[in-house]
């Protein structure tokens, strides 16, 4: 497996487009959506002549490492490492040094620092497409701008907002901040994160490949009229009855050593109770800590946050 699943390049200028899979390495479905959507867009122009395509588009694999273990991670949460502390630790370092997490980091800085330094892209579009463990629910996470806003409401699925205020380090805050601009390039990024389903649902392959072809529109890289997209109508379907826009009311963290231990049944977006009994630690029960809607209910042994509760807005 190489860490570039494709590139497409269009004759004319426009955004960079980043679309990273498997960032957590047990969550294949962005990698065969990538796949997929490469041979679409080598297909489109024989089917389609009138087909343009303006900017660059990239597929990577994020934890390369993990994934070929089908593991979450080895060391280290790759999405919780992108700090600016902790990526100028690793740019001083010498390469060799590195090892497992360290060095999924220092590649993939690399690799993106190098599509910005040859495209000098205007914008950078950032796509971050993940699974869940449990079942039950699809949605996009923005980065905290309009322009991320904007083009998670274009992706067709719930948005979640205030998400990156209960995280850290992930690869889409470090975006955000547009800490990848490299000798003035990009002017700006945007970026969300999605979310297509549970691990093993292959419908999660289909609702990720929709997910890239409305960011492609959003970027202004293709035209509403090109690429038809069946799986559009399989995420509508999905996203149809869940809540349009909610937001983070509380995070779950787990310390190590908690044991925590989620009860069965829960899906994502399940309404809950204040004081329901959603969990077992060490501490004895974990009860909600208010009402609201349940969402990433942790069903993996590896993994930082137990649960988080949205209410919709
Ligand atoms: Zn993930």
């Amino acid at each position: 497996m190489e860490r570039i699943i494709g590139t497409y390049t269009g004759a004319e200028g426009g955004a960079l487009v980043l679309v990273f899979g498997a960032v957590h390495g047990n969550e294949p479905a962005g990698v065969l959506a990538l796949q997929e959507i490469f041979s679409m867009l080598e297909r489109e122009p024989v089917v389609n002549p009138e087909f343009e395509f303006r900017g660059r588009m990239v597929g990577v694999v994020g934890n390369l490492q993990a994934y070929s273990t089908h593991k979450r991670f080895l060391d280290r949460d790759l999405n919780r490492l992108w700090t600016p502390i902790n990526l100028s630790r690793i740019q001083q370092a010498y390469p060799d040094s590195l090892q497992n997490e360290d060095k999924e980091l220092a590649e993939l800085l690399d690799l993106i620092h190098e599509e910005i330094r040859t495209c000098r892209p205007e914008a950078l579009v950032l796509l971050d497409l993940h699974t869940t463990s449990a079942d039950g629910g699809i949605f996009c996470i923005p980065s905290d701008d309009r322009a991320s806003l904007r083009l998670a409401k274009e992706l067709h699925a719930p948005v979640i907002l205030g998400m990156l205020d209960g995280l850290e380090g992930t690869l889409l805050h470090f975006a955000a901040g547009n800490h990848f601009e490299i000798g003035g390039f990009p002017k700006y990024s945007i970026g969300a994160a999605f979310e297509s389903g549970q691990h093993n649902d292959p419908l999660s392959v289909s609702r990720s490949i929709a997910a890239i072809v409305n960011c492609l529109r959003a970027a202004g890289c293709i035209r509403p009229e090109d690429v038809d997209s069946r799986h559009e109508s399989i995420l509508r379907t999905f996203s149809d009855p869940l809540p349009k826009v909610t937001r983070l009311r509380h995070v779950h963290h787990i310390r190590p050593g908690d044991n925590f231990d989620m009860r069965p049944g829960y899906v994502n977006f399940q309404p809950i109770q204040k004081g329901e009994h959603l969990a077992n630690d060490v501490g004895g029960p974990v009860l909600a800590p208010e009402d609201g809607l349940i969402l990433m209910p942790l069903y993996q042994p590896q993994g930082s946050d137990g649960f988080f509760v949205v209410t919709e807005i």
